[in-house]
């Protein structure tokens, strides 16, 4: 039968609202006037956060015809998978989308004592770092706050291990994103259950939304893509390093440090022959040391930036570790895995949309 009016603009459109991204509180909103609407929607918010259950079928302590009208209006998820990798080392990379084929991907990390995450914040990154598949992509837009929480629901249905740690080390720049990014915090804090200490946010170093997220005093744990402590060096590798040049970036963490009381972590990407030498590490030690911090060493992730990075050798990197290490700086060294699925920053995206075919060029700092 053909349809009336407008409603084949509806055609095949799920007008349903989804319940990830929603709080308790908001919850309970929608279902008023019923006068449970408090207790049901925490039972609810319980089931779709707590127990990460995708169907209202499995809420079982609530009536059948609840569920049934539940159905009707509302949806669990507000992400669709477009691609499930699993690695052999039993990491998992999802790529998703909310129905408009903008994807973006999210990793399930298992270790032997925790399970933790990898969330993205941005479909793409306007920051063009040039070591980055992201940054190479170019910039769609910011994710929503239920975009975020969506990936996190998502992997947790992948185990059976609870995720409790999460960090923003995905697609995109946290800090340019930052209302949803805490409100997607927020969520993960007082509906899944996650420790605030247990969530990383990972920025390439914005100095006033550093300043920000400092006022906002969450003990959340603060990382910083410094990747070089010399400014002609990290400005090659980063177009922001022009607005906040590294003193002012170092100084921006230091005073995070001492208003959360955290340590903050430094992420030093290294890429031979371009900020891996010993006179580099030593520069490095003078910035940091002395100050509650650590130093994370990350050896560069293969990807064709037509810029020619390669990965430094062991030795290199050993060296580099040495010179940070007799200055009394504490280091640690990224355990690389999910090699098999293109796990690294962007990759599993870029092959799925054809490489750095269909987003916007990157902007660098606008
Ligand atoms: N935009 C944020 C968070 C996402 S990137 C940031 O830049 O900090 C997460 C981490 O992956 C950053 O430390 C980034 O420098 C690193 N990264 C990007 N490309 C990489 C590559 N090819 N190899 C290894 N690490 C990479
Ligand atoms: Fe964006 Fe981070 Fe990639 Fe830089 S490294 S382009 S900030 S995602």
């Amino acid at each position: 039968m053909p349809l009336q009016g407008r409603e084949w603009y509806l055609e095949g459109v799920d007008s349903r609202v989804p319940l990830v991204g929603l709080t308790a509180q908001e919850i309970a909103e929608r279902l008023a006037p019923r006068e449970d609407a408090r207790w049901r929607a925490k039972q609810i918010a319980k089931w779709v956060y707590g127990k990460a259950v995708a169907d209202f079928d499995a809420m079982r302590d609530l009536p059948a015809t609840l569920r049934a009208e539940l159905a009707e209006a509302f949806t669990v998820d507000p992400l669709t998978v477009a691609r499930h990798a699993k690695s052999s080392d039993g990491v998992e990379k999802l790529l998703v989308h909310r129905g408009d084929g903008q994807v973006y991907e999210c990793v399930l990390l298992p270790y032997e004592d925790r399970v933790s995450c990898c969330l993205s914040s941005q479909v793409g990154c306007p920051m063009g770092c040039t070591f980055c598949a992201t940054g190479l992509g170019g910039f769609d837009r910011n994710l929503s706050a239920a975009e975020i929480v969506g990936q996190y629901l998502l992997l947790q249905r992948l185990t059976t291990r609870r995720i409790g740690h999460v960090v923003f080390m995905g697609m995109g720049e946290p800090l340019l994103n930052l209302d949803n990014v805490l409100k997607a915090i927020g969520l993960l804090h007082d509906e899944v259950g996650l420790s605030l200490r247990h969530i990383t946010v990972s920025t390439v170093g914005l100095v006033p939304q550093i300043r920000r997220l400092s006022q906002t005093g969450l003990p959340i744990h603060l990382a910083l893509s410094l990747h070089a402590a010399r400014d002609e060096v990290r400005e090659r590798l980063m177009p922001v390093n022009k607005k906040w040049p590294v003193a002012e970036v170092v100084a921006a963490m230091r005073a995070h440090q001492k208003a959360t009381g955290r340590k903050v972590t430094f992420e030093v990407l290294l890429i031979a022959d371009v900020n891996d030498s010993t006179e580099d590490a030593a520069a490095m030690s003078r910035l940091v040391r002395g100050f509650p911090c650590i130093v994370n060493l990350i050896p560069f992730n293969y990807v064709d930036t037509e810029q020619g990075f390669s990965r430094p050798s062991a030795n290199r990197i050993r060296a580099f570790r040495g010179v940070l290490e007799s200055a009394g700086v504490t280091v640690t060294q990224r355990v690389e895995r999910g090699h098999d699925i293109a796990a690294a920053c962007g990759q599993l995206a870029g092959e799925h949309v054809g490489r750095f075919a269909k987003r916007g060029v990157p902007v660098g700092v606008r």
